[in-house]
Order: structure tokens, then sequence, then C-alpha cells
């Protein structure tokens, strides 16, 4: 394989660079993929180049040819100036914080934010002196009437990854830059491949890899990528200050994931809508929410921003017990009851947000279930809800 030089490889399709990005088979013994290195300890020729730390990989903690790799894939699709990577998709998200606020900062976060980000926000961010705001995901340009004098930073995640609500990201965007406000983004629900974070104007990117990137449940990783290079050097320095390494291994499976993510993507999108279609016609569904199903709550906003759609969305049953939906998803043979998503399997997750959300007061009359959809046969997933809606009507 004759090497592409960078103008070349850049011009190429994102497909394309995720097939190639972070590899280089005469770096591998030619194998076609990196190798898994494990280590702490780099040794040096010698004592002077020990000094001045002349070395392509200087210790464990300072960076890795298999992180490296992986790296390289993400960056390739956020199009910024550089990504990290760390142990969780929850590390990811905090580690964003912890790269934007110092003591005496404001920080505004969506109030459809990840519930595990909330908590960070309330209990560890407050007790370095930082404090939260929460806001109305739909609040689009008026959110410059929350800012205060010490607002640091945007926290925006369209849609919420349990009531889908979208956000104007340009209207917020145009916002903060004004009053030189950063903005962070969890971006997870449409990966980088559907949404173009960067190209809105968003400074950080955030990605649960553990989701569409790793793609197999067996992996907990996250991205964050800097929009300039300034701000990539404020996270990475954070990044490395905090000593946040992952294990090779979990960076190796990561990016075997990555290799075949947009066909997954492809495959899983219009499974997702057509299953969420299906769903608004049952008599049992009060409401979809899928902001790439049309006349679903959010969808002129996908149109507008969006490329695609990921395959997870909420169904808002009509009023029932709670003992009729657990006769119903406990009966599933296809759909495992189980959080995190973005997997090659199906799973479904009864939730209830109205106990933790503070800025909005979500109108739902019935339960809520969260759905993802993975590679199944869609007849078959939709046979196994069927039968999931009889044993609901029977014990209704
Ligand atoms: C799952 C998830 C995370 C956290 O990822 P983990 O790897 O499970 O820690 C963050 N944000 C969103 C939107 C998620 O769905």
């Amino acid at each position: 394989m004759k090497k592409l030089t960078s103008p070349e490889f850049a011009r190429l399709g994102e497909q394309t660079r995720l097939v190639l990005a972070g590899r280089d088979p005469s770096d591998s013994y030619g194998f076609v993929n990196p190798p898994i290195v494990r280590g702490s300890t780099v040794v040096y020729p010698n004592t002077e180049d020990f000094l001045v730390r002349k070395a392509r990989y200087t210790y464990g903690t300072a960076g890795n040819p298999t992180l490296d790799a992986l790296m390289a894939a993400a960056n390739t699709i956020e199009g910024g100036a550089g990504v990290v990577v760390t142990p969780s998709g929850l590390m990811a998200c905090t580690l964003a914080f912890l790269t934007m606020l110092s003591a005496g900062d404001h920080v505004l976060v969506t109030d459809s934010v990840y519930r595990p980000t909330r908590i960070f926000c309330d209990t560890f961010l407050k007790r370095m002196g930082v404090e939260t705001t929460y806001y109305d995901p739909s609040i689009g340009s008026d959110i410059a009437k929350l800012f205060k004098p010490n607002t640091r930073a945007v926290w925006t995640e369209a849609p919420g990854s349990q009531t889908f609500e979208m956000q104007d990201i340009p209207a917020i965007v145009a916002a903060a830059q004004e009053r030189d406000i950063l903005v962070a983004m969890d971006n997870t629900w449409a990966t980088p491949l559907f949404f173009d974070a960067h190209k809105f104007g968003v400074d950080y990117s955030v990605q649960a890899g553990t989701k569409y990137y790793a793609a197999h449940s067996d992996v907990l990783i996250g991205t964050v990528s800097a929009r300039t290079p300034e701000l990539f050097k404020k996270l990475h320095a954070a990044w490395s200050q905090l000593g946040l390494i992952v294990a090779p291994e979990d960076a190796f499976l990561t990016l075997r994931g990555m290799r075949t993510m947009s066909v997954r993507l492809k495959e899983q999108m219009p499974a997702g809508i057509a299953m969420a279609a299906w769903l608004r016609d049952r008599p049992e569904v009060a409401r979809v929410l899928h902001p790439a199903l049309p006349g679903a709550p959010g969808h002129e906003i996908w149109k507008r921003d969006f490329t695609g759609a990921s395959s997870l969305f909420t169904i808002e049953l009509k009023p029932v017990s709670m003992k009729a939906v657990g006769a119903m998803l406990d009966g599933l043979t296809l759909f495992g009851i189980g959080a995190s998503w973005g997997g090659y399997e199906s799973l479904v997750l009864p939730f209830d947000c109205r106990d933790y959300r503070t800025a909005t007061t979500p109108d739902f009359k019935g339960p809520t279930v969260r759905i993802h959809i993975g590679l199944e046969n869609i007849e078959d997933l939709k046979a196994d809800l069927d039968a999931g809606f009889a044993r609901l009507r029977a014990a209704s």
C-alpha cells in the first residue's frame, strides 16, 4: 500500500477515512491492524535522551500507540483540532467540565442532560465552587437571558437521551460566542457522522464511545474533541494532569467497532424510524419521541441541522399500571431490559424522569419506555413487541 499524504487523506470521504485512520501496516509488522501495546515504562537508549525525554512515547500515561490510533480515527470524524480518550463516556463529560471551569464560575446545563452528568454538577462541581443552573432544552437564543457575569460555559445534549428534546445549537452557539462563553455538547445520540458539532461552533464535543463506537456492549470508553488548537491544548493538559489512561485492549476494541460504524448506523437508522412509525400507530401508545420521525417533537430542528439519526427513542404509553408494563417487558425475548445503548442488540428501559427535572416539568401521563433498536430482523422485533402489547392489555 502506498502511503497517502495528509491532504490526500483529508479529501477522502468520511467512510473511507474511518477505514484507514490510525493504521499503518509498516508500523505493525505488515499486519492490517495496529497492535495492542501494553506498557507503563518506556526505556531510553541513553542518559542524555532520558533527561530531555527524547522519545516518541515517554511514559504510559503520556500516550500509547494503540490509544493514538483510536484518537486518530475519532479525530477524523469529529473534524476538530484533536481528541482525547477517557475510561468511560461519563468521564468524557466530566473531563470537559473540568477543562472549562474553575472555582467561582457558573455553568448552564440543559435540563435534559444525561443524569450522571447532572449528579456530577450537583455534587462534585458544587464542592469545587462551580455553580450550575439548569435550563429548558428548547430555550434557543433566550439562553442569553441566563448569562451571568461569571458564566463560563453552556452544556448541551441534543436530543436528550431519555426525552429526546432537540436543541437549537446554532442559536445557543451564537449567543454564547457573543460573550466568549464556551459551548460543549454531548453528541452521543447522533455521533459525529450525523451531527457535525464543531462545524456548528461547538467547542468541546463529547462521545460516550461505549455506544455506537465500541458498539458491542463489551467496552466502556469516551472521547472529547476540541474545536481549535487552543481549546485542545487546554483539554490535553487536563487529560494528562488527571492521569486518565485507557486500557489498550479497550482502545483496540473501540477502534475495531468504529471501522463498521457507518454501515451499522445506516442499518439502524431506518430500522429505528420504521419501528417508531409502527409504534406511533399502536393503540397502546400515546406518543413517540424520535426527532427523525416526521411530526415528532424536534423534527424540524433535526431536519435542519442533522444528517441522520441513531436508533434510540422513547415511547409514552397510554396510562397503564407499572405491573402491566412489567408484564409487557418481562416477557420480551429479543429486547433486553437494561441501560446503555448503541450496541448490536435491542434494549428496552422503563424510566420516570419527573423526580429529577428542575427547570422543566415533563407532561407524561402514562409510563415512558426507552427503546434501542439493534441489528436484528425488524419483523422479528415487531412480533416480539406485538406479543408484549398483548400481555400489557391482558394485565391492564
Ligand atoms: C451512556 C451515556 C453517557 C455515559 O457513557 P458511559 O460510557 O456509560 O459512562 C454519557 N452521555 C450519554 C448521552 C449517554 O447515553
